[in-house]
């Protein structure tokens, strides 16, 4: 997928938003199925070096909520979202393993229960770069809203509760 992108950029094509890729793609064939996870990765690709850039206290990691240990958890919902309380299920939580990571490094982490939290926040918090886990319908949708770099990785389970993330992939990135 990666290949393909880099060669549809270094053709000039289109690409600047999702209607311009699909039509992009059509042209070329590609399934209609994965113009979304390939809209996601063009994203990743074009901002991957700004990203990288930008210190860590000026950027923002968001998480769902559904990835939270929905069996102990005793987060608190406030206006930035879930304040996690590190349960007695924190060693198996991947909200509390990002965070303590992230937060180390020097991130700002919000647990939010939706795509609407995400743009207060932003609007408030005023981050310079945004990585964010989310299903692909979210993480599409912001890619099409945010105009600053961004970084995002689908859940690879996704569902409204007990979803999953690949650590690495998040690591990788932070
Ligand atoms: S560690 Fe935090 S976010 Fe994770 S389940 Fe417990 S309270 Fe919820």
């Amino acid at each position: 997928m990666r290949t393909l992108i880099q060669k549809l950029l270094s053709t000039g094509a289109d690409l600047s938003t999702r209607k311009a890729l699909k039509n992009t793609l059509n042209y070329i064939g590609v399934k209609p199925e994965n113009i979304d996870s390939l809209y996601v990765e063009l994203k990743n690709s074009l901002y991957r070096d700004m990203f990288r850039r930008i210190s860590p206290k000026h950027k923002a990691v968001f998480l769902p909520q559904c990835l939270r240990n929905s069996r102990t958890c005793k987060a608190v919902l406030g206006p930035a979202g879930w304040m996690c309380m590190k349960c007695s299920g924190h060693k198996t939580c991947k909200v509390f393993k990002i965070k303590e990571r992230a937060e180390s490094l020097g991130y700002s982490v919000f647990v939010v229960p939706g795509g609407s939290m995400v743009f207060k926040i932003i609007e408030k918090h005023k981050p310079k770069a945004v990585l964010g886990v989310a299903c692909l319908k979210e993480l599409v949708m912001a890619a099409e809203e945010l105009s600053i770099p961004i970084q995002e990785i689908q859940l690879s389970r996704d569902g409204c509760v007990n979803t999953d993330v690949n650590l690495r992939e998040v690591f990788g990135i932070i």
